[in-house]
Protein backbone atom coordinates (compact mmCIF):
# COMPACT_ATOMS: atom_id res chain seq x y z
CA UNK A 1 0.00 0.00 0.00
CA UNK A 2 1.39 3.26 -0.80
CA UNK A 3 1.29 6.18 0.94
CA UNK A 4 0.88 9.96 -0.68
CA UNK A 5 1.06 13.10 0.82
CA UNK A 6 0.13 15.67 -2.12
CA UNK A 7 -2.99 16.07 -4.16
CA UNK A 8 -0.79 15.95 -7.43
CA UNK A 9 0.67 12.65 -6.28
CA UNK A 10 -3.06 11.33 -5.02
CA UNK A 11 -4.56 12.35 -8.27
CA UNK A 12 -2.07 10.60 -10.41
CA UNK A 13 -2.49 7.12 -8.99
CA UNK A 14 -6.43 7.83 -9.66
CA UNK A 15 -5.18 8.87 -13.36
CA UNK A 16 -3.60 5.35 -13.51
CA UNK A 17 -6.15 3.52 -12.08
CA UNK A 18 -8.99 5.23 -14.46
CA UNK A 19 -6.76 4.38 -17.52
CA UNK A 20 -7.37 0.96 -16.38
CA UNK A 21 -11.00 2.00 -16.09
CA UNK A 22 -10.75 0.59 -12.34
CA UNK A 23 -13.63 2.30 -10.40
CA UNK A 24 -12.83 4.35 -7.19
CA UNK A 25 -14.09 4.38 -3.63
CA UNK A 26 -12.85 6.72 -0.50
CA UNK A 27 -13.08 6.45 3.28
CA UNK A 28 -12.77 9.67 4.80
CA UNK A 29 -11.35 9.54 8.14
CA UNK A 30 -9.01 11.46 10.81
CA UNK A 31 -7.02 8.12 12.13
CA UNK A 32 -7.16 6.73 15.35
CA UNK A 33 -8.04 3.75 13.21
CA UNK A 34 -10.29 0.64 14.18
CA UNK A 35 -13.22 -2.35 13.62
CA UNK A 36 -15.26 0.53 12.22
CA UNK A 37 -13.09 2.49 9.96
CA UNK A 38 -12.23 -0.51 8.39
CA UNK A 39 -16.05 -2.34 7.90
CA UNK A 40 -16.39 1.26 5.66
CA UNK A 41 -12.69 0.16 4.14
CA UNK A 42 -14.78 -3.25 2.70
CA UNK A 43 -17.86 -1.28 2.01
CA UNK A 44 -15.58 0.36 -0.55
CA UNK A 45 -13.93 -2.32 -1.51
CA UNK A 46 -16.77 -4.12 -2.63
CA UNK A 47 -18.59 -1.04 -4.73
CA UNK A 48 -14.94 -0.26 -6.38
CA UNK A 49 -11.93 -1.89 -7.63
CA UNK A 50 -10.01 0.40 -5.92
CA UNK A 51 -9.64 2.36 -2.73
CA UNK A 52 -8.16 5.31 -0.94
CA UNK A 53 -8.32 6.02 2.41
CA UNK A 54 -7.43 9.08 3.88
CA UNK A 55 -6.15 10.42 7.24
CA UNK A 56 -6.59 13.84 7.87
CA UNK A 57 -6.92 15.23 11.67
CA UNK A 58 -8.95 18.18 10.34
CA UNK A 59 -8.21 21.41 12.17
CA UNK A 60 -11.19 23.00 10.91
CA UNK A 61 -13.89 21.08 12.79
CA UNK A 62 -12.34 21.63 15.84
CA UNK A 63 -13.44 24.16 18.39
CA UNK A 64 -10.43 26.09 20.26
CA UNK A 65 -11.37 24.40 23.61
CA UNK A 66 -11.46 20.72 21.86
CA UNK A 67 -9.25 17.97 21.33
CA UNK A 68 -7.53 18.30 17.96
CA UNK A 69 -4.33 18.84 20.01
CA UNK A 70 -5.00 15.71 21.73
CA UNK A 71 -6.40 13.52 19.18
CA UNK A 72 -5.24 10.15 18.73
CA UNK A 73 -2.37 10.01 15.66
CA UNK A 74 -0.79 6.61 15.61
CA UNK A 75 -0.35 6.49 11.37
CA UNK A 76 2.49 4.20 11.87
CA UNK A 77 -0.45 1.77 13.60
CA UNK A 78 -3.16 3.23 11.30
CA UNK A 79 -0.88 2.43 8.02
CA UNK A 80 -0.43 -1.17 9.08
CA UNK A 81 -4.05 -1.85 9.82
CA UNK A 82 -5.05 -0.62 6.03
CA UNK A 83 -2.30 -2.41 4.70
CA UNK A 84 -3.50 -5.76 5.65
CA UNK A 85 -7.64 -4.77 5.28
CA UNK A 86 -6.39 -4.37 1.46
CA UNK A 87 -6.68 -1.34 0.81
CA UNK A 88 -4.72 0.41 -1.77
CA UNK A 89 -3.34 4.03 -0.78
CA UNK A 90 -3.22 6.45 1.45
CA UNK A 91 -3.85 9.62 1.11
CA UNK A 92 -2.38 11.31 4.77
CA UNK A 93 -1.48 15.40 3.82
CA UNK A 94 -0.12 18.04 5.94
CA UNK A 95 -2.77 20.69 6.63
CA UNK A 96 -1.17 22.85 4.63
CA UNK A 97 -1.40 20.87 1.77
CA UNK A 98 -4.99 20.95 2.53
CA UNK A 99 -5.33 24.44 3.93
CA UNK A 100 -2.58 26.46 2.05
CA UNK A 101 -1.76 29.98 3.07
CA UNK A 102 -4.95 32.20 2.08
CA UNK A 103 -7.72 29.70 1.73
CA UNK A 104 -10.65 31.41 2.11
CA UNK A 105 -13.62 29.00 1.29
CA UNK A 106 -16.14 27.30 3.64
CA UNK A 107 -19.03 25.12 2.61
CA UNK A 108 -22.11 25.65 4.78
CA UNK A 109 -24.89 23.69 4.74
CA UNK A 110 -27.69 25.83 6.17
CA UNK A 111 -30.34 24.13 8.26
CA UNK A 112 -29.37 20.99 8.96
CA UNK A 113 -26.07 21.90 10.22
CA UNK A 114 -27.31 24.11 12.99
CA UNK A 115 -29.63 21.70 14.56
CA UNK A 116 -28.52 18.61 16.99
CA UNK A 117 -24.44 18.63 16.37
CA UNK A 118 -24.17 21.80 15.42
CA UNK A 119 -26.18 23.71 17.59
CA UNK A 120 -23.62 22.19 20.13
CA UNK A 121 -20.49 22.80 17.75
CA UNK A 122 -21.13 25.38 15.95
CA UNK A 123 -18.72 25.69 13.22
CA UNK A 124 -18.19 21.69 13.21
CA UNK A 125 -20.27 20.76 9.93
CA UNK A 126 -18.67 23.40 8.30
CA UNK A 127 -15.35 22.45 8.84
CA UNK A 128 -16.46 18.94 7.76
CA UNK A 129 -18.04 19.50 4.96
CA UNK A 130 -15.75 21.60 3.71
CA UNK A 131 -12.99 19.35 3.76
CA UNK A 132 -15.12 16.56 2.29
CA UNK A 133 -16.13 18.80 -0.10
CA UNK A 134 -12.15 19.12 -1.32
CA UNK A 135 -11.78 15.30 -0.07
CA UNK A 136 -13.97 14.44 -2.99
CA UNK A 137 -12.54 17.08 -5.57
CA UNK A 138 -9.41 16.01 -5.12
CA UNK A 139 -10.05 12.25 -5.63
CA UNK A 140 -13.04 12.40 -7.94
CA UNK A 141 -14.50 8.64 -6.50
CA UNK A 142 -16.90 6.61 -7.60
CA UNK A 143 -18.03 6.03 -4.30
CA UNK A 144 -17.74 7.46 -0.95
CA UNK A 145 -18.30 5.69 2.86
CA UNK A 146 -19.32 7.04 5.89
CA UNK A 147 -20.57 5.63 8.79
CA UNK A 148 -24.23 6.14 10.59
CA UNK A 149 -22.09 5.95 13.62
CA UNK A 150 -22.24 9.80 12.71
CA UNK A 151 -25.62 10.12 11.08
CA UNK A 152 -25.96 13.54 11.16
CA UNK A 153 -22.80 13.77 9.39
CA UNK A 154 -23.86 11.73 7.02
CA UNK A 155 -26.91 13.53 6.28
CA UNK A 156 -24.74 16.26 5.83
CA UNK A 157 -22.71 15.06 3.21
CA UNK A 158 -25.05 13.65 1.11
CA UNK A 159 -27.20 17.05 1.01
CA UNK A 160 -24.09 18.99 0.20
CA UNK A 161 -23.07 16.20 -2.88
CA UNK A 162 -26.48 16.74 -3.96
CA UNK A 163 -26.58 20.31 -3.47
CA UNK A 164 -22.79 20.72 -5.52
CA UNK A 165 -23.65 18.19 -8.05
CA UNK A 166 -20.89 16.53 -6.98
CA UNK A 167 -20.44 13.43 -9.25
CA UNK A 168 -19.83 10.63 -6.34
CA UNK A 169 -23.08 7.97 -4.36
CA UNK A 170 -21.97 8.56 -0.97
CA UNK A 171 -22.75 5.11 0.75
CA UNK A 172 -23.46 4.88 4.54
CA UNK A 173 -22.54 2.11 6.81
CA UNK A 174 -23.97 0.32 9.59
CA UNK A 175 -22.36 1.20 13.23
CA UNK A 176 -19.86 -1.09 14.39
CA UNK A 177 -20.05 -1.71 18.33
CA UNK A 178 -18.15 -3.20 20.78
CA UNK A 179 -19.95 -6.33 22.47
CA UNK A 180 -21.59 -4.54 25.34
CA UNK A 181 -23.42 -2.20 22.94
CA UNK A 182 -20.67 1.05 22.90
CA UNK A 183 -20.16 2.42 19.29
CA UNK A 184 -16.63 2.28 18.40
CA UNK A 185 -14.64 5.48 18.52
CA UNK A 186 -11.39 6.60 18.44
CA UNK A 187 -12.30 8.99 21.08
CA UNK A 188 -13.36 6.11 23.35
CA UNK A 189 -9.47 6.03 24.73
CA UNK A 190 -10.00 8.90 26.37
CA UNK A 191 -12.23 6.61 29.19
CA UNK A 192 -11.12 5.80 32.27
CA UNK A 193 -11.76 1.93 33.10
CA UNK A 194 -14.78 3.06 35.39
CA UNK A 195 -15.76 5.49 32.80
CA UNK A 196 -15.62 2.47 30.28
CA UNK A 197 -17.83 0.60 31.90
CA UNK A 198 -20.60 3.48 31.90
CA UNK A 199 -20.18 3.81 28.65
CA UNK A 200 -22.71 1.68 26.86
CA UNK A 201 -25.77 2.93 29.20
CA UNK A 202 -25.68 5.27 26.41
CA UNK A 203 -26.83 2.92 23.81
CA UNK A 204 -28.79 0.96 26.20
CA UNK A 205 -30.70 3.95 26.81
CA UNK A 206 -30.86 4.53 23.23
CA UNK A 207 -32.22 1.24 22.15
CA UNK A 208 -35.10 1.51 25.23
CA UNK A 209 -36.21 5.19 23.60
CA UNK A 210 -36.17 3.60 20.34
CA UNK A 211 -38.98 0.50 21.41
CA UNK A 212 -40.87 2.88 23.47
CA UNK A 213 -41.47 4.94 20.30
CA UNK A 214 -42.25 1.83 17.99
CA UNK A 215 -44.65 0.70 21.02
CA UNK A 216 -46.32 4.26 20.71
CA UNK A 217 -44.91 6.58 23.64
CA UNK A 218 -44.63 10.33 22.54
CA UNK A 219 -41.25 11.11 21.63
CA UNK A 220 -40.99 14.22 23.42
CA UNK A 221 -41.55 12.47 26.88
CA UNK A 222 -38.78 10.77 26.47
CA UNK A 223 -35.57 12.84 26.83
CA UNK A 224 -37.19 13.35 30.21
CA UNK A 225 -37.12 9.80 31.14
CA UNK A 226 -33.49 9.16 28.86
CA UNK A 227 -32.08 12.01 31.30
CA UNK A 228 -32.73 10.82 34.09
CA UNK A 229 -31.58 7.17 33.10
CA UNK A 230 -27.99 8.36 31.79
CA UNK A 231 -27.33 10.98 35.25
CA UNK A 232 -28.66 7.48 37.14
CA UNK A 233 -25.46 5.96 35.86
CA UNK A 234 -23.29 8.59 35.73
CA UNK A 235 -22.94 10.44 33.07
CA UNK A 236 -22.49 14.07 33.54
CA UNK A 237 -24.11 16.92 30.67
CA UNK A 238 -26.62 15.65 28.13
CA UNK A 239 -26.62 17.90 25.35
CA UNK A 240 -29.52 16.33 23.92
CA UNK A 241 -31.61 12.80 23.05
CA UNK A 242 -33.85 13.68 20.13
CA UNK A 243 -35.98 11.70 17.92
CA UNK A 244 -36.20 12.85 14.48
CA UNK A 245 -37.21 12.07 11.03
CA UNK A 246 -34.38 9.81 9.48
CA UNK A 247 -33.99 11.72 6.86
CA UNK A 248 -34.86 15.86 7.15
CA UNK A 249 -33.41 15.41 11.39
CA UNK A 250 -37.03 17.26 11.30
CA UNK A 251 -38.37 16.61 15.04
CA UNK A 252 -41.21 14.09 14.45
CA UNK A 253 -44.49 13.07 16.71
CA UNK A 254 -45.28 9.05 16.18
CA UNK A 255 -43.03 6.18 14.19
CA UNK A 256 -45.36 6.71 11.57
CA UNK A 257 -42.28 7.28 8.99
CA UNK A 258 -38.48 5.98 9.47
CA UNK A 259 -37.13 7.73 12.43
CA UNK A 260 -33.71 7.92 14.71
CA UNK A 261 -32.65 8.03 17.72
CA UNK A 262 -29.90 10.70 18.56
CA UNK A 263 -28.27 11.33 21.37
CA UNK A 264 -24.74 13.21 22.52
CA UNK A 265 -23.73 13.14 26.18
CA UNK A 266 -20.52 13.57 28.36
CA UNK A 267 -19.13 11.09 31.14
CA UNK A 268 -16.60 13.37 32.40
CA UNK A 269 -14.40 14.93 29.97
CA UNK A 270 -15.44 12.74 27.12
CA UNK A 271 -18.15 13.87 24.94
CA UNK A 272 -19.64 10.64 23.39
CA UNK A 273 -22.07 11.03 20.44
CA UNK A 274 -24.35 7.89 19.39
CA UNK A 275 -27.51 6.72 17.52
CA UNK A 276 -30.02 3.97 16.80
CA UNK A 277 -32.90 3.69 13.94
CA UNK A 278 -36.24 3.61 15.51
P1 LIG B 1 -13.53 9.65 12.20
O1 LIG B 1 -12.15 9.13 11.96
O2 LIG B 1 -14.02 9.49 13.57
O3 LIG B 1 -13.73 11.03 11.62
O4 LIG B 1 -14.49 8.71 11.34
C1 LIG B 1 -14.24 8.43 9.99
C2 LIG B 1 -15.40 7.69 9.43
O5 LIG B 1 -15.58 6.47 10.15
C3 LIG B 1 -16.72 8.46 9.54
O6 LIG B 1 -17.47 8.25 8.37
C4 LIG B 1 -17.37 7.81 10.74
O7 LIG B 1 -18.77 7.89 10.73
C5 LIG B 1 -16.92 6.38 10.58
N1 LIG B 1 -17.01 5.65 11.84
C6 LIG B 1 -16.49 6.03 13.05
N2 LIG B 1 -16.83 5.15 14.01
C7 LIG B 1 -17.58 4.18 13.41
C8 LIG B 1 -18.23 2.98 13.86
N3 LIG B 1 -18.19 2.61 15.14
N4 LIG B 1 -18.91 2.24 12.97
C9 LIG B 1 -18.97 2.63 11.66
N5 LIG B 1 -18.37 3.73 11.17
C10 LIG B 1 -17.69 4.51 12.03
Amino acid sequence: MEVVRTITELREHVRNWREKDESVGLVPTMGGLHAGHLSLVEHSRRHANRTITTLFVNPSQFAPHEDFATYPRKEQADHDILAAAGNDLLFAPNVSEIYPDGHSTRVDIQGLSQILEGEFRPNFFTGVATVVTKLLLQALPDVAVFGEKDYQQLCVIKTMARDLDIPVQIIGAKTIREEDGLAMSSRNQYLSVEERKIAPVLYQVMAQVAQNVRGGEQPASQRTWAEAELTKAGFGAVDYVAVRDAQTLDPVRDASRPARVLAAAYIGRTRLIDNVAV
